[in-house]
């Protein structure tokens, strides 16, 4: 069995014909853990997980797997060499093999061997009574887990995932989505998993990166990634957020709608708060309330001041249409720009 090895890639360049799909990106998948790589479409997730697997040179920095270089721009360890395991958006479970024969391929061992160990591995995903039947003849779901244990069950030293869960409908993915992590915890592997659902990077994840236009924009754990974004940019990646002009001065930020402490040096800069930390109060003057709409588990209130509008949530409220308000940020969670952050 390979060791769990940290995973280092170090100020990746790649560029297509001229155009800079990731610029100088530097990201750690630390041994052992998970690592949500989360971006919006066309980002550079894929190319940063391609360049991981070998599957894409690097115009500039280098990878490393522990101390060992995995490439850099003179060279590159092929793929199959690099004991990384790599499972795709689109599974790519071989269609003429049964699928203990899936899981089966390329392990060492005896026929018997190896299919006595494909069937312990299907067992951990609950599929070893499916051992003999086709690839087609499985939910999408089931295809998923048969091949996260495919990839697994070579014990690499690393585990990348291409958006998994994206082909899945709603309801089934939230159970996928659990019982594959709780499979690759009980691995240990190091697992690096690509995703643009912030919901499912921010749930899945031992570590967060977010990425937008080829940059790596944060790293951290959830909930300061969640709570501390770096930028306005890093803060929409991860949710909803209210972002308002603020004037910042004398240590406070001042919007339409109130203040907050701030530590910023004067000038201008703007406030960005998630909508379930804004809190109301009935009050004689403030803001008006212009909209409410019942989102389920949440109300939304749209209210409007000085020609501003703000949006927050809150899971129900005694507020009408018309009534005015008064509006609270909460300290530990609101954040402040300087302008040039915007
Ligand atoms: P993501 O996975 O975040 O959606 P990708 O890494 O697939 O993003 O792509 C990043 C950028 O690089 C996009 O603009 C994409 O169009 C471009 N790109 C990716 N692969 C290729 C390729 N083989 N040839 C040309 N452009 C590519
Ligand atoms: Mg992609």
């Amino acid at each position: 069995m390979s060791e769990h090895t940290t995973i280092r890639l170090s100020n990746a360049r790649r560029s297509y014909n001229g155009r800079v799909a990731v610029s100088d990106a530097s990201l750690t998948l630390k041994a052992g853990r998970i690592t949500a790589l989360l971006g919006p479409s066309g980002s550079g997730k894929s190319t940063i997980l391609r360049m991981i697997a070998g599957l894409e040179p690097l115009d500039g920095g280098s990878l490393h797997a522990g101390e060992t270089l995995l490439a850099d721009t003179r060279s590159s360890v092929p793929p199959e060499h690099r004991d990384i395991g790599l499972v795709f958006q689109d599974y790519a479970l071989f269609p003429h093999l049964s699928v203990a024969d899936n899981v089966a391929f390329g392990l060492k061992g005896s026929k018997k061997d190896r299919r006595a160990q494909a069937i312990e591995w299907l067992a951990h995903v609950k599929l070893a009574d499916r051992a003999d039947s086709w690839p087609h003849m499985l939910s999408g779901g089931e295809q998923q887990r048969v091949a996260l244990v495919r990839a697994l069950a070579r014990k690499p030293r690393a585990i990348l995932l291409d958006e998994p869960f994206s082909g899945l409908d709603r309801h089934l993915k939230s159970e996928v989505r659990r019982s594959l992590i709780d499979t690759l915890r009980a691995s240990g592997t190091t697992v690096l998993i690509v995703t643009h659902d912030a919901e499912e990077a921010l749930m899945m994840a031992d570590d967060l990166v977010l990425m937008d236009k080829g940059v790596i924009l944060q790293a951290g754990s959830p909930q300061d990634c969640y709570k501390h974004p770096s930028s306005i940019s890093a803060a929409r990646l991860l949710g909803e957020a209210e972002v308002l002009k603020a004037r910042i001065q004398n240590g406070s930020a001042t919007t339409a709608f109130g203040s907050i402490p701030c530590n910023l040096a004067d000038g201008t800069g703007w406030l960005m708060a998630r909508p379930e930390t804004i809190h109301t109060s009935p009050a004689r003057e403030g803001a008006k309330v212009t909209a409410i709409a019942f989102g389920g588990t949440f109300c939304e209130l749209t209210l409007e001041k000085d020609g501003q509008s703000l949006r927050l949530r809150t899971p129900a409220t005694t507020l009408k249409v018309g009534d005015t308000a008064s509006i609270r940020f909460d300290e530990a969670t609101t954040c402040v720009y300087a302008d040039v952050n915007g």
